[in-house]
């Protein structure tokens, strides 16, 4: 695991960070980045070997999405999306579309982009109106998705939606006649992820092209995307926030303000101290999510709902004292932590909302105290 962590810091630290500001202004990241980390495996790393992929335990990728995510949130959204739908497809695909699918996903010849999200429907996923009707020939799509990653270059889409009601989800290549892929650009963080809208006008795809059985899409389907997106972004976020604390103790070690250094003042030091015991936590709450999912523990998903929930909102306020703690030199582009200041608080919003994680943990916690019946008292 050590030789993996230098691995992934060096091919970072030569192909990511000296770009990433670049990435960011030209909202763009080159196609040659995406390139090499497919020769390098790292798109179809938690993938098994069967299929093209390294088969690379939870742990690994958590420390990829870390390595890359210290880097660039935009580039590492690259990794999200690519285990959120290889990772579905694996799941519950049929053994002719993981034949199909998985190989080119594997090794990156692919790149796929989840389509959940549309205009009206974001955390209320039960409100999509893309509609799949079926006709003799298989099925037609109607509708539109929004904030979809790397949808500017991703050659599959899983699309979510309904057919006669119920949910389900289905593999659409980028060149089916009828899409449109529209680029949404000026975001506030991420600005270099590819986001788009999608729009389906009269598509036809063939029924074999479903994911699941219908009215499974998303009681099954999406929860397995989202779970692996949720992993990724957690591990991504962490690496964000490390980035903030090492610009954060190096900027208070060498800025003079008069015969003191920034770091000498008692409430720097403040700002300091609870982004670095944040960043432990953060750190714990990744690798007990990854490992539980290695292990196959059942709390796997309330970990790493945990470790999402607790890394995003962290990293918020350590990229907001990170910008504090330098001044105005914080808040101009030069400088990497005004990027992270604005990547971070996309980390709250994808992957299920800060108050959707909340609604979701809060019950897990309250149904686990109903099993275990009122508490003893001791007096
Ligand atoms: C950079 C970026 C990348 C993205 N990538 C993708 C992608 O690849 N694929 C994809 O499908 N989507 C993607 N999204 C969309 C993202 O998943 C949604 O934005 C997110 O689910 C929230 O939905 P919404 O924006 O519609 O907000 P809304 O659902 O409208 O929520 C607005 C506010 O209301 C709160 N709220 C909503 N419901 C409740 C509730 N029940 N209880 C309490 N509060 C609530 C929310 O927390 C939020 O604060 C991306 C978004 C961004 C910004």
């Amino acid at each position: 695991m050590v030789e993996k962590r230098e691995e992934f810091k060096a091919f970072v630290t030569l192909n990511v960070a000296p770009f990433a500001e670049q990435w960011d202004r030209d909202q763009q990241v080159p196609a040659g980045v995406i390139s090499q980390m497919a020769q390098a495996g790292y798109l179809g790393c938690s993938l098994p070997p069967e299929y093209g992929g390294q088969g690379w335990d939870i742990v690994t990728f958590g420390l990829l999405n870390e390595a890359f995510g210290r880097a660039s949130s935009a580039l590492t959204g690259v990794l999200t999306v690519q285990a959120m739908v290889s990772m579905a497809l694996l799941k519950w695909g049929t053994t002719e579309q993981k034949r199909r699918w998985l190989p080119p996903l594997a090794k990156g010849e692919m790149l796929g982009a989840f389509a959940l999200t549309e205009p009206g429907a974001g955390s209320a996923m039960q409100s999509l109106v893309t509609e799949f009707t079926g006709n003799s020939q298989g099925l037609v799509l109607n509708g539109s998705k929004k904030w979809i990653s790397c949808a500017q270059f991703a050659a599959v889409f899983l699309v979510f939606g309904t057919l006669g009601g119920r949910s389900v989800a289905c593999v659409v290549p980028k060149d089916t006649p009828g899409l449109r892929i529209e680029p949404i650009s000026d975001l506030l963080g991420f600005r270099a992820a590819g986001l788009a809208q999608l729009h389906f006008q009269d598509v036809e795809v063939p029924s074999a092209n479903l994911v699941g059985k219908p009215g499974y899409a998303l009681s099954h389907v999406a929860p397995v995307g989202l779970h692996y997106g949720r992993i990724s972004t957690a591990c991504s976020a962490l690496g964000l926030l490390r980035g903030c604390f090492e610009e954060s103790i190096a900027h208070a070690a060498m800025r003079k303000i008069g015969d003191k250094t920034v770091g000498d003042m008692g409430m720097v030091r403040s700002l300091i101290a609870r982004m670095g015991t944040d960043l432990e936590a953060a750190s714990a709450l990744c690798h007990t999510a990854c490992r539980a999912e290695d292990d196959h523990r059942p709390e796997a998903f309330e970990k790493t709902l945990m470790a999402k929930y607790f890394t995003s909102r962290a990293v918020v306020r350590a990229a907001s004292d990170a910008v504090q703690i330098q001044g105005a030199a914080g808040c101009h582009g030069s400088s990497a932590v005004s990027r992270y200041y604005r990547d971070a608080k996309i980390m709250e919003i994808i992957e299920g909302t800060t108050q959707i994680h909340e609604d979701i943990l809060g019950k897990i916690f309250v149904d686990q105290a109903g099993r275990c019946g009122p508490l003893a008292r001791s007096d």
